[in-house]
Order: C-alpha cells, then structure tokens, then sequence
C-alpha cells in the first residue's frame, strides 16, 4: 500500500469528507499572506493530508536535485518512481492500486510539485493525466490490467503523443495514420512523425494518436515489442524552458502495433477528454510556481537594502507587484478549487471551465513571476534565485495544452456561438 493511500485512508477515518472549520478566532483574524483567501478552509482534512506529503517529499526530495537537472537537462527517471511508491500518480484513479483520491486533491499534489519546477509537474502529469487517464476511461479491462498498476508506481513510463511538426493547435489535422498490417495479421501499421513529446525519449508506453479510416484513434505502443527501426525518439535538447523534464519527437515507420492495443474512443474527444484532466492539473500547477516566486521575492525584498539602509520592501512599487502577484494567485487558487469541485460533482463540469482557469492562471502565473524577476535585480540572471528558471518555464506552460489564445478563442465560441478559429 502507498503512503498516500495509506495516509488517505487515515485521514478518511478521522474526518471522511468534513470541511475544516475549527481554526482559533485569532488565525480567522490574521490575514495570511501566503494563503491570502484562506484556502485551507476549503480543503477537507484528506486533502490537507495529501497536501503535506507531497509537500514535504518535494521540498526534501525534488528541491535540492532542480538546479542541476535544469543545468545539464536531465531527467531523472526514478522521481516517477518515488511519486510512485508515494501514491502520487494517477491519484483521482480508484483501481489498480491507486488512491482514488478528488479532484481538488490531484490539484494540490500538482500544486506542490510545481512549486519546485514546471518541468517535474510536466513529466508527473503526462503519466498521470494523459496516459493512465486515457487508459483507465477508454481501456480494456484487459487493458487496464496490464498496463495501470505499473505505470501507477512508476515503474512504466509513458507519454502521449498528439502534437505533429506541422499541425499543434490544430490536432484535428494530424497525418499520423494506422492501417491494417500489410503481413501481421491482427496487427495494425502505425506511420508518422509527433514532436515536442513530454518523456517520449525514455518512454516505455506511447500512447499516440493516429488517423485509421479518417478517425482520430489511441494506440498504446509498448517499447520492447517494436521491431527495430519501426520506432525512434530523438530527444529534443537544448531547451530555453522545462530543462528539467525530458522532450522529444515519436518517429513511427510502418510500426506493428497489436489491435488489443487500441483503445476504445473515437475522435477528437479521445485526447481532449484527457488534456482536460492534465489542463486541471495545470491550472493548480501554475499557482504553485507563481506562490515559490512570491515567496523568494518577499524573502529578498526584506533582505536587500537599498537608498539609506531600507530593506526593497519597504517601497512601493515594490509592494505593489507583490500585492498584484499574491491577489492572482489567490484568486486563481480558489478558481481551481470551485472547478475541481464542479469536476466531481455529479453534474460535471463543461470543458470551458477548464479553459477558463488554464489560460488565466498560466498567464497570470507567467506574468506576475516576470515582473517580480525585476525585484531581483541583477541576482535574477543568476539561477541560484531559481525565478528566471520559474519564467522561462511558465512560458512553455502557457504554450502547451492549448495556447492561452486558443482557450481565449474555445471561450469566445461558447460566449458568442461563433467559431474564429478559422
Ligand atoms: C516543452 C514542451 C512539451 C510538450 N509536451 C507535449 C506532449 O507531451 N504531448 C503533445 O502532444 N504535445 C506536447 N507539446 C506540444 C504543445 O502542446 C504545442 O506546442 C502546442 O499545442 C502549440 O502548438 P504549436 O507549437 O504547433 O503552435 P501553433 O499551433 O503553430 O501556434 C503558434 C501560435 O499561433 C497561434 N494560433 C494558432 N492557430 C490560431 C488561430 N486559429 N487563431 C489565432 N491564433 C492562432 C497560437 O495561439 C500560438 O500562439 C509540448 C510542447 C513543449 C514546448
């Protein structure tokens, strides 16, 4: 059993779902600036449980390794393993040996782990998000068996592969295609070219979208069984943001792939319903790099002194981009916590919800962090202050999974019912 489940189940027994209200009038009273909206009340104790373990094992675990992984761009693939042994992958899945936690919760996990690095959330999402999660609401029973228990514990890694050379934003046009084997019966033949694939180059199971008969389907490709030059990927190096994950393209040339490896989902909905989840997790990401910026900035503003011995803090400027940071990422917290609610309400939530919080919380996370970098002054360029690693990440944050334009234009349609995408 995981130590999140185990804690999980704890913390069940002590306060099932109860809200946490008994906080003394006197901490009622005190604004918080590092929960500015109080938050935490809004958390149930699980939650709150969960909450610590991740942040306990990224601030012990994660924290001392970041500045090295993102100098030689390495990734480290044994962190999917430890995320693994703590119950942090695949959370909100019931079966297969993970906790089954909420929304909210597989949110704050994200959260934590993103104070540390938007490149480690990058690598944690995709297994949990965009392949456990296609695997556990399109897969098999067969299916689930084979592949959910391993990739849970991090001993399997897996990416998605969507994205091409010539066709992001718009995945609907991908070229990939399967076809019937031409000599494998009971086999189909994968051909195409994805790129930009968040741990393809040390991936164990590929789950890539491909065109058969026209329809957008899933396909799970297991590494060892593909006969050599039938799959390749290249690690794209070399990066200026997210060093401290692994990208890379999936080339397939006439790939044999088993048809009991399909998944069953048909359409643009197969990896939509997907990136929605990871999208979620993004939009509580973001908020916890945004609050490890606020919260180095404030650190060094009280430290540095300037002008007659007066500590950066005490000016106004400078309080005022600290007090415009800490509203947005308060607000956008408890955006994140209503949609995570909404998500596992009975009526669910509509996909615009998710593009809503994506886009304002990637935008204003990548914002907010560039103009505390100014704080810093000329230490900002060093990457020991960690907030230049933080900017260069939140970019590629507000680029994937839907540029910030593109959910401006998915809300535009469903506010206006027009379509400007083209
Ligand atoms: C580090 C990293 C990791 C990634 N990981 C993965 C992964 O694991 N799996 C995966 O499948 N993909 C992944 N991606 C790819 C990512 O999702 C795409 O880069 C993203 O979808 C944007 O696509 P694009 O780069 O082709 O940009 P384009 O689609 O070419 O867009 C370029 C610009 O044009 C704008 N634009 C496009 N169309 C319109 C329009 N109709 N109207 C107005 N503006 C428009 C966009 O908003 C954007 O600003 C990753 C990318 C990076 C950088």
């Amino acid at each position: 059993m995981s130590f999140l489940t185990s804690t999980t189940r704890r913390a069940s027994r002590l306060a099932s779902s109860r809200l946490i209200s008994s906080r003394s009038a006197s901490s009622r009273a005190t604004f918080q600036w590092d929960d500015p909206l109080s938050s935490q009340t809004l958390l149930t104790e699980e939650e709150v449980s969960i909450q610590e373990t991740a942040h306990a094992y990224c601030q012990d675990r994660l924290l001392p390794r970041v500045l090295d992984a993102y100098r030689t761009e390495n990734y480290d693939r044994s962190i999917l393993q430890e995320m693994g042994s703590l119950g942090l992958l695949g959370p909100t899945i019931k079966t297969h040996g993970c906790p089954g936690v909420s929304s909210v919760a597989s949110g704050l996990i994200t959260r934590e782990v993103e104070r540390i690095d938007s490149g480690y959330r990058s690598g944690m999402s995709v297994q949990s998000s965009l392949v456990m999660g296609p695997i556990d609401q399109f897969g098999s029973p067969a299916q689930k068996d084979r592949w959910l228990e391993k990739l849970g514990k991090g001993e399997s890694v897996g990416c998605f592969g969507l994205t091409e050379p010539n066709h992001g934003s718009d995945p609907g046009s991908m070229e990939t295609t399967a076809r019937p084997h031409p000599t494998k019966k009971g086999y189909y033949s994968l051909s195409g070219s994805k790129t930009w694939i968040t741990n393809s180059p040390i991936a164990d199971i590929l789950l890539v979208w491909a065109k058969l008969d026209g329809q957008i389907k899933g396909f799970v490709i297991e590494r060892a069984a593909c006969p050599p030059g039938t799959l390749e990927t290249p690690a794209l190096k070399n990066k200026t943001g997210l060093r401290a994950s692994i990208t890379g393209m999936i080339q397939l040339d006439n790939c044999p792939v088993p048809e009991e490896n399909m998944l069953n989902v048909t359409g643009l909905k197969g990896p939509f319903s997907c990136l929605n989840s990871a999208r979620f997790g993004i939009a509580f990401g973001v908020v916890g790099a945004l609050e490890d910026c606020i919260e180095r900035t404030r650190t060094y503003a009280l430290e540095r002194k300037q002008f007659q011995n007066n500590p950066l803090a005490k000016y106004q400027l400078v309080q005022k981009k600290l007090a415009d940071a800490s509203t947005d990422a308060a607000y956008g917290l408890l955006a994140a916590i209503q949609v995570g609610r909404v998500k596992d309400s009975e009526a669910g939530l509509a996909p615009e919800m998710i593009s809503m919080i994506k886009r304002q919380n990637c935008d204003r996370a990548l914002h907010h962090s560039r103009t505390l970098q100014e704080i810093f002054g000329g230490n900002a360029v060093s990457d020991e202050y960690h907030i230049g690693r933080h900017v260069a990440n939140l970019f590629v944050t507000q680029t994937y999974e839907g540029q910030s334009d593109i959910h401006a234009l998915i809300l535009g349609r469903a506010i206006t019912g027009l379509q400007a995408f083209f």
